[in-house]
């Protein structure tokens, strides 16, 4: 944890605030802080900053929490990610969120497991913990939206179209790359397939809607492989 996030619930008035959970298990335990010490801080869809231990209990901690440092640029990409098995699904949104992307789209395809969308993974609760887990370690404040989207064809044909609509669009998929990649300072819609990888059909309505295939190079990368590696080079610039 590089960054101690706190959300409105935590103030009990003005900058002072108390935390009780695993955030203060983690700071007595494993920073072994101390009143005066002095830590790094954010919150929630806010600033960054400092805050300093007042007291520690061993059920609580309280701090002086100082904010006034804006959080890092984002990475100007909306992501689309075929819905991957639930074992996954938490650390690729935890890598995704450290990479910086604020728009993720969790999407069904021919090869997405019909089974994955009853995973209780998906629930509200379980994706914010893995969102909030990857600002932690990223030290960033802004959580990302997360959307699902259970039917491909109404999703490519009825909302794609705006979603792309002047942006560079790329589908990262193995083989040759359609057209050589060059680093650009547009805005990105980035879609990477299921375990199973996308079939013809999917490539050729994406492809309509004008995405260009990207490739990885000539290994087949898991999903949580692909993920970072794709990031990294979209966020190239
Ligand atoms: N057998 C599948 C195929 O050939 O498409 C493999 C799918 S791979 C496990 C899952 C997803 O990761 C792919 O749909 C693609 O989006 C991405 N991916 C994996 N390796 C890649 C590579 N070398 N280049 C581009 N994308 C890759």
């Amino acid at each position: 944890m590089n960054l101690i996030l706190f959300s409105d619930e935590d103030f009990i008035g003005g900058r002072s605030a108390v935390l009780r959970d695993r955030r203060a298990r983690y700071v007595i335990e494993v920073h072994r802080a101390r009143p005066g010490d002095v830590l790094r801080a954010g919150k929630i869809n806010g600033r960054l900053g400092q805050a300093r231990i007042i007291t520690v209990d061993p059920e609580q901690i309280r701090l002086e929490v100082d904010l006034t440092e804006d959080p890092p640029e984002p990475l100007p990409v909306t992501l689309l990610l075929a819905l991957p098995r639930p074992k996954v699904l938490s650390r690729v949104l935890r890598t995704i969120t450290v990479m910086g992307v604020k728009r993720i789209i969790l999407f069904d395809c021919w090869r997405v497991e019909k089974s994955f969308w009853s995973s209780p993974r998906l629930d509200a609760d379980r994706i914010r913990e893995a969102l909030v887990e990857g600002l932690e370690q990223a030290r960033d404040t802004i959580l990302p939206e997360v959307e699902l989207r259970r039917r491909f064809r109404p999703f490519v044909e009825d909302e794609l179209p705006a979603l792309v609509n002047q942006k560079l669009a790329v589908v990262s998929h193995p083989g040759e790359a359609d057209v050589p990649w060059s680093p650009s300072s547009e805005d990105i819609v980035a879609a990477v397939g299921p375990e199973g990888g996308f079939i013809p059909n999917e490539i050729t309505m994406l492809e309509q809607l004008g995405f260009r295939r990207l490739s990885l190079g000539p290994r087949i990368l898991h999903v949580e492989a692909a993920v970072p590696a794709l990031l990294a080079r979209l966020g190239d610039r």
